[in-house]
């Protein structure tokens, strides 16, 4: 029996990875899952498991570096309605990890629930998202979170009560394979306010942010207290390339790619930007951005 016996219907082998990650670059997952119910999702994360093959989760790929060469075993994406739902109850909303932080943004913004319009123009899914506890001024995701369900590498399932998960800077305690949903609750607040608020911050991050249509990546953490950008400025990094990449001019801590860039021109800059960084200010940078 292969490994894939009984899921050819949701499973792929050799699928190219780069048109899911917003760098575009990297090779294939040897083998692609795009479950369609949880059943499923438990089913092959258990076959996987038990057969000792490597499983990982891919969700809108903004914050991932494919190598060249692929990845071996199971890239899971949570493409499918099952894991995309957004519910809201009065002034909590339940998420499916694989919901698109865009939708989250303007669901929230129409039943006047305040918070999520900071998100405003963030690519990425709630499950890749609340994985790295993404972390914007003063504001963080960790806080909104009342429980979330998890699926182990094992299949099982579980519900974590929001006490029970820890988030700190850009990371969270959320350790298992799988972020299946997320309930979370907010503030109310007047949905014409909201709009308001989501446009200006809308303006004032667009002018920070590579536009959409960039092939783009969020580079490092912020260490405690101090803005990775206004690091790679102050140790004179800034307009940084190597071969088709370079650091964005409107913010540093961002890369951006032009055709012919490669994997490895994408590691030669932040290691060239780290390199330049500890040098001048003897701070460690510590990459965002997950190199496969
Ligand atoms: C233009 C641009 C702007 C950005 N701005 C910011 C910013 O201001 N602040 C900030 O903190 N980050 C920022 N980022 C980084 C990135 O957008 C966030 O980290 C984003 O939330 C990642 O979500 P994703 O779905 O793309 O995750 P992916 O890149 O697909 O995955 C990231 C990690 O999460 C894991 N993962 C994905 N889905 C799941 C799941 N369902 N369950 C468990 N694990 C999962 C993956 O295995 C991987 O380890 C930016 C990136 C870009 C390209």
């Amino acid at each position: 029996m292969s490994l894939i016996s009984g899921f050819e219907h949701f499973v792929r082998e050799n699928e190219p990875l780069s048109p899911l990650t917003s760098l575009r670059l990297g090779g294939p997952a040897e083998y692609f899952a795009e479950p369609t119910t949880v059943e499923e999702l438990a089913a092959i994360v258990k076959r996987f498991s038990e057969a000792g093959v490597s499983v990982r989760m891919i969700g809108a790929g903004s914050n991932v570096l494919v190598p060249d060469s692929g990845v071996s075993g199971l890239v899971i994406h949570l493409s499918a309605p099952a894991f995309c739902q957004i519910e809201i109850d009065g002034n909590r909303m339940r998420v499916g990890g694989g919901a698109r932080l865009s939708h989250l943004v303007s669901n929230a913004i129409r039943e006047g629930l305040n918070g999520p319009q900071h998100l405003v123009g963030m690519p990425g899914t709630i499950g890749g998202a609340l994985h790295s506890n993404i972390s914007f001024p003063n504001v963080d995701i960790g806080t909104w979170v009342r429980s979330v369900d998890v699926m182990k590498r094992s299949g099982e399932q579980l519900t974590y009560s929001g006490e029970d998960v820890t988030f700190s800077s850009r990371e969270s305690s959320l350790s298992e394979l799988v972020i299946l949903a997320v309930e979370a609750e907010f503030e109310k607040e007047d949905p014409a306010a909201l709009t308001k608020q989501l446009q200006t911050l809308w303006l004032v991050k667009k002018a920070k942010r590579p536009p959409a249509d960039f092939n783009a990546a969020y580079l490092f953490k912020n260490p405690f207290g101090e803005s990775a950008a206004d690091l790679i400025d102050s140790a004179g990094m800034k307009g940084t390339s190597v071969g088709g990449v370079s650091l964005f001019d409107a913010n540093p801590n961002y890369l951006v790619t032009e055709s012919g860039a490669t994997v490895a021109d994408v590691i030669k800059l932040i290691e060239t930007v780290r390199k330049g960084v500890h040098e001048k200010l003897d701070v460690q940078l510590e990459t965002a951005i997950q190199i496969w």
